[in-house]
This record gives C-alpha cells, sequence and structure tokens, in this order.
C-alpha cells in the first residue's frame, strides 16, 4: 500500500504533550510540554499552502505564516526565525498567549474536517530553540543619532524598542514595574506564559541595545515634559488598568478581592519579588467564586485552583458561546476542575461581616437586533451560591495618565488616547512628538494587537525622524 500522499492526513493535528492534570496544578509551571524529535516538522509539514494564506488575513500582525513553515518543514529553523521577526518582535509570546482559535488557526484551511495547522505552538517553539541555539534578530545596518522614550515595557513597547534598535535609533524603555513585561509579567500567570521567556526576550532586546530604566514611573520619578524636551519622540505604551467597578452591594466586605492585584501579588510571590503590599489570601481549603468572563477571570480561576482552593466557580451573565474568554482557556480551566456557572448574574455579596456567598439570579438572552444578544434577570430565580473568598474579574478600561490633558493629548469618551487619522501619522497622538498604542488606545485587548501598534508606532516614528529602516 502507497504511503499517503497528504501530510496532513499522515500526521494528525497535535499541540505539544500537555502535561497531566494532577501535576500541572501543583505549580505555575506552563501546561504544554516542548515539541521533541521533529514534531514541530511534522506539524509545519500539514500546511496545504492553500494558495490563498488565509491563516495571514486572520493574523492581526499579518505573519507569513505559510512561508515560515516551510522553512520549518525543511528543518531551517534560524531562517524561519528570522522571517517571523520580519512581522512579528514577539513571536514565542504570541505563540504562547494568542487566541489562535479565533485568528491564525481560526481561519486556516484544514481548520474543518482535519484540524488546523498548529500555527502558534510552531511559532512559539521555533523562536525558543533558534534563540538557544544563538540567533538573534538582525541588527541595525548603521546608528542614528536620534533617540526616542517609551513609556511601558509591556508588548506594545518591547514591540517598538525592537523596531527602532534595528532601524539604528536609541530606545530607551521606561516602566514603573521592577521587570518588563508589563501584563505578560505581572497579569497572565506563568502556565500561559513562563516568566523566564520573558527574561529571555529582555537579554535579546538589550543585546540588540535597547535599555531599560525599570521601577521609573512617569509623572512621578521623572516628569512627562522632560522626556518630551530630552527626546526626538516618545511612545507611550502604559496600557490600561482601571477596573470594571460593577457597584455589587457587599463588595467591600473582607474576603472581596480584585482580579488584579490578586495576580499581581501571586506573579511577585512566583518572581521573588513580593512586598508587604502585595497581599495574596491563603485560598487552602477555601471556596472560591470568582465573577466575570473574560481571559483575567480565567487566570483568577486557574490561579485559584493552583493556590489550593477546594472549590472554584466561575460565574458569567451569558452564555458559554459568547464569554470573551479564549475556548482554550475555558477548556483548560473545565480540566483543572472549576466549576462554570453560564447565565447567572451576580445581584450582591453577602455575608455577615465577612463574606459567605454570591447572590445570584438567572437569565436569558434576548436577540433585539444588536451585534450582541441582550441579557435579561429571569425573575424570582434568584438564589445564594456559597464562598469564602470572591475575585471580582469585570475587565479593564482606559486609564488614561494625568499629563495628557496638560500636553493637549486628546482621549475620547471612553479615556482612550487618539491616535492616528486625518492628517496625523498612524498612532501619532494629538501632540506632534507623541506617539502611542496598545491597550491605552484600543482599551482592554490582545497581546498580538499591542505588537502590532509598538510595530506600526516605531514605523511613524522613523517615518517623523527621516530614518530609513
Ligand atoms: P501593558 O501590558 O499593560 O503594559 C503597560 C506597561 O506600562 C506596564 O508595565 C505599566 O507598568 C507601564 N506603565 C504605565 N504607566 C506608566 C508610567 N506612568 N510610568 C512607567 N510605566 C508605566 N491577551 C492575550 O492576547 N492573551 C492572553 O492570554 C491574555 N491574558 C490576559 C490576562 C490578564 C490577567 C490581563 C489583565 C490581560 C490579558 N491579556 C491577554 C491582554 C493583554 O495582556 C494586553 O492586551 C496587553 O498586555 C496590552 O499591552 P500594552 O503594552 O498595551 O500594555
Ligand atoms: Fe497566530 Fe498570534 Fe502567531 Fe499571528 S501572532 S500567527 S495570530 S499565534
Amino acid at each position: 500500500m502507497s504511503e499517503r500522499p497528504f501530510p496532513f492526513l499522515k500526521f494528525a493535528r497535535a499541540l505539544p504533550a500537555e502535561v497531566s492534570i494532577p501535576i500541572r496544578v501543583a505549580d505555575f509551571k506552563e501546561i504544554n510540554r516542548d515539541f521533541v524529535d521533529g514534531e514541530a516538522a511534522d506539524q509545519a509539514s500539514r500546511c496545504i499552502d492553500c494558495g490563498n494564506p488565509y491563516c495571514s488575513w486572520g493574523c492581526p500582525l499579518g505573519n507569513r505564516i505559510p512561508q515560515w513553515l516551510k522553512l520549518v518543514k525543511d528543518g531551517r529553523i534560524e531562517d524561519a526565525a528570522t522571517l517571523m521577526h520580519e512581522t512579528n518582535p514577539l513571536p514565542e509570546i504570541c505563540g504562547r498567549v494568542c487566541p489562535q482559535d479565533r485568528l491564525c488557526e481560526g481561519i486556516c484551511t484544514l481548520d474543518e474536517g482535519f484540524g488546523a495547522v498548529t500555527i502558534g505552538a510552531i511559532e512559539r517553539s521555533v523562536t525558543d530553540e533558534a534563540i538557544k541555539r544563538g540567533w538573534r534578530p538582525p541588527e541595525a545596518t548603521s546608528r542614528t543619532d536620534k533617540r526616542v522614550a517609551i513609556i511601558g515595557a509591556g508588548p506594545a513597547g518591547l514591540s517598538a524598542a525592537d523596531r527602532l534598535v534595528r532601524a539604528g535609533v536609541s530606545a530607551d524603555v521606561y516602566d514603573r514595574h521592577e521587570e518588563i513585561g508589563g501584563l505578560l509579567t505581572f497579569g497572565i500567570p506563568a502556565f500561559k506564559l513562563e516568566k523566564d521567556i520573558v527574561r529571555t526576550r529582555r537579554r535579546v532586546l538589550e543585546e540588540q541595545g535597547v535599555r531599560f530604566h525599570l521601577g521609573v514611573e512617569i509623572g512621578r520619578d521623572i516628569a512627562f515634559g522632560k522626556l518630551v524636551d530630552d527626546y526626538d519622540a516618545v511612545f507611550m505604551a502604559t496600557g490600561a488598568y482601571a477596573a470594571v467597578d460593577a457597584r455589587l452591594p457587599g463588595q467591600d466586605m473582607p474576603g472581596v478581592i480584585v482580579a488584579l492585584p490578586f495576580l499581581i501579588a501571586n506573579a511577585r510571590h512566583q518572581l521573588g519579588t513580593a512586598t508587604d503590599a502585595d497581599v495574596l489570601p491563603d485560598l487552602r481549603g477555601k471556596r472560591v467564586v470568582v465573577l466575570g468572563g473574560g481571559d483575567t477571570a480565567m487566570d483568577c480561576v486557574r490561579t485559584s485552583v493552583r493556590l489550593g482552593a477546594e472549590r472554584v466557580t466561575c460565574i458569567y451573565r451569558r452564555d458559554e458561546a459568547n464569554m470573551p474568554g479564549s475556548r482554550k482557556e475555558v477548556r483548560n480551566a473545565r480540566e483543572e476542575g472549576v466549576i462554570f456557572r453560564f447565565l447567572a448574574q451576580p445581584l450582591a455579596i453577602v455575608g455577615n461581616g465577612v463574606v459567605d456567598g454570591v447572590e445570584i439570579a438567572e437569565t436569558r438572552l434576548v436577540e433585539d437586533g444588536d451585534e450582541r444578544a441582550r441579557c435579561e434577570v429571569i425573575k424570582n430565580s434568584s438564589q445564594t451560591i456559597p464562598a469564602d473568598v470572591v475575585i471580582l474579574s469585570f475587565g479593564f478600561l482606559a486609564s488614561p495618565p494625568e499629563w495628557c490633558a496638560r500636553f493637549g493629548i486628546e482621549t475620547d469618551d471612553n479615556g482612550r488616547l487618539k491616535a492616528g487619522g486625518g492628517s496625523r501619522l498612524p498612532l501619532q497622538t494629538s501632540h506632534a512628538k507623541v506617539f502611542a498604542g496598545g491597550d491605552n488606545v484600543r482599551g482592554a485587548d490582545l497581546v498580538v494587537r499591542a505588537v502590532l501598534d509598538g510595530r506600526e508606532a516605531a514605523r511613524s516614528i522613523l517615518s517623523q525622524l527621516n530614518v530609513v529602516a
């Protein structure tokens, strides 16, 4: 019998092996191991090079996926890494945290019927391997005397820094945290993205010439105006940090905590940089209820499992299909024992001085012509879910720095910085020397779109400074 002609039939779609559930919930390590023994090449060979690369359209960065899959298939790891970095300054990070099912893989021609090519896992493992072998992003061919200040070492800031130094421009990145990464380090838990990966990228960027100034808050330690005066351009990549307040009765009771401070405290305990301010509740043996259905809520439920909670319940007012969180994260949470209560609206946090439950009402979704179905509370359906700890995770809004108004940097009604449009360069604000991108312009969004903004802001800055990349 002849061999099967199509590699996508010979090799089934496969992700790198997952650590078994009892082992993975015992620590904060990533749950997928690396591809081994040519598995990445086998998986890359499943690409049928369909002619119209839907995957590239589905990727916000327009990654040249079929081209680098071919290089991986041929074992040309360093060449594949070079091509990946042409469009994506942080491929090993996007490969780990992108919701691929909604982006590149969700649109792969093989997705229906055969299983999409495992694009994210290949992107991640090829970059890890290339860096391990000593490969580095291409260097600038010449240096200029131009200098750019970047506020924020999250994905938007890091992406811009990479593009600028590769064009021979100095990049000084300021961040109030003690480590780079923004939410990559102080939001997304290590079971999705181990912090050594971010530290490795820091080393790579420093070798490229990026200078980090950490533990420095602009507006407190250095005036924003000084950066505007001292540098040729400023890129604001400050994120979106105003937690949405659902104003639930009882939310100020002891036992109610807010998602991001909880995740940051846990990150700092993992990093060994926690201070007295980073209070991590003892969840051992406790009943934890997380309110919300986004990526942050998924990170909170899975973190609670790892911190020893006895029972973890996620309450979300819409149904599973309408959850904003990534499908793979919901699946992972469920596998780790998290209970989901969909179509349930929290009404109040109840208790006698300390939390002992969350009062909820059932909801139904009503289609009334809007893009998203409306959520309607069903009368007389309330009940109380017992809880010792409640974590509020209702999302984030933009939090523009106070200096924006003083420097004429416009924001919209939702506090997002206005960037681009009209006669401005893409991502240029209403202050000619100041550019902005990532969550502070989009509102809470995705890593890959912050990376895109960093890349495109750098392009605009280079154009303004007349630097040919
Ligand atoms: P940030 O990552 O927020 O970085 C902004 C940086 O600016 C921070 O380091 C901050 O300290 C610094 N900064 C702000 N103001 C100042 C100042 N005045 N001086 C100095 N420094 C300053 N997206 C995904 O794609 N996949 C996921 O799985 C995912 N999970 C998430 C989980 C959580 C818990 C959260 C909160 C978000 C998640 N996201 C995820 C969204 C993603 O992390 C963000 O969209 C992305 O990090 C935005 O990048 P950014 O560079 O714009 O901002
Ligand atoms: Fe897919 Fe994200 Fe990689 Fe683009 S950056 S190819 S969306 S994993």
